[in-house]
C-alpha cells in the first residue's frame, strides 16, 4: 500500500505536516518550501510524482493497485500473480494472440461472450424454460457450471489443474480465471508430463 500523503520526519517538519499542506493553490508543488526542508536526493524524487492534490483534497491512504486508488481484491489477485490489470477488453487481446487451434480460439472467444447455448441461455433467450443441469441437476446450466462446476467437468478439471490451486481458480470469475490461463499458463496447470 502507497502511503500518499505525509512527510515523514523530513527536517524540522512536524509528523503532522501533510502532503496537501506542500501543495500551491494552482495545484503544483510548492517548491520554495520544499526545497528549505527537503535534500536534494528526495527533491529529484518528488519532481517525477504528478501532484495529484486537486484531486484528492483529502489527505488519506491510497491503494496503488488501481487508478481509483480504492482497494480491490481483483486488483491484489492481479498483483499478486503478475497479471496487468485493465479492462474486460483485454482479454480479447490476450485471446486474439492465443497460439491453440482456431476452433479452441473462437470458443474461448465465445465463452468470454457468454453466448455458449446452455441451458441458462436458452432460459433467458426464451427457448426454453428449464435451465437445470440434464447431467447432475444443478438448478443452473451456465457455462461456468459446464465448464467448471458439474461433477464430470470438475473430475477433468482436477486432471489438468494443480491440486492446490482448484479452490482459488474456482472462486475466480471464468473470464478472469481464462484470462490468467492465457497470461501465465504455467499459473493454475499441472506441469506437463514428459
Ligand atoms: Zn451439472
Amino acid at each position: 500500500m502507497e502511503y500518499r500523503h505525509v512527510l515523514p520526519g523530513a527536517m524540522g517538519v512536524s509528523d503532522n505536516v501533510l502532503v496537501g499542506d506542500m501543495v500551491m493553490p494552482d495545484g503544483e508543488w510548492d517548491w520554495v518550501r520544499l526545497e528549505s526542508l527537503l535534500p536534494m536526493t528526495i527533491l529529484l524524487c518528488i519532481t517525477g510524482m504528478k501532484c495529484r492534490f486537486p484531486h484528492f483534497p483529502h489527505d488519506e491512504l491510497g491503494w496503488n493497485g488501481t487508478v481509483s486508488e480504492k482497494f480491490t481484491v481483483k486488483s491484489a489477485y492481479y498483483i499478486q500473480h503478475g497479471v496487468e490489470e485493465g479492462p474486460n477488453e483485454d482479454i480479447w487481446r490476450k485471446i486474439m494472440s492465443y497460439k491453440g487451434t482456431q476452433c479452441m480460439q473462437i470458443f474461448l472467444w465465445m465463452v468470454c461472450c457468454d453466448i455458449i447455448m446452455t441451458n441458462y441461455e436458452r432460459v433467458r433467450r426464451h427457448f426454453s424454460n428449464d435451465a437445470r443441469c440434464t447431467l447432475c441437476g444443478a438448478d443452473t446450466e451456465d457455462v461456468d457450471h459446464v465448464l467448471r462446476r458439474c461433477p464430470q467437468a470438475y473430475l477433468t478439471c482436477k486432471e489438468l489443474i494443480q491440486v492446490e490451486k482448484m479452490d482459488e481458480l474456482l472462486r475466480l470469475d471464468i473470464k478472469v480465471g481464462i484470462k490468467c490461463n492465457l497470461t501465465n499458463p504455467k499459473m493454475f496447470a499441472k506441469e506437463p508430463i514428459d
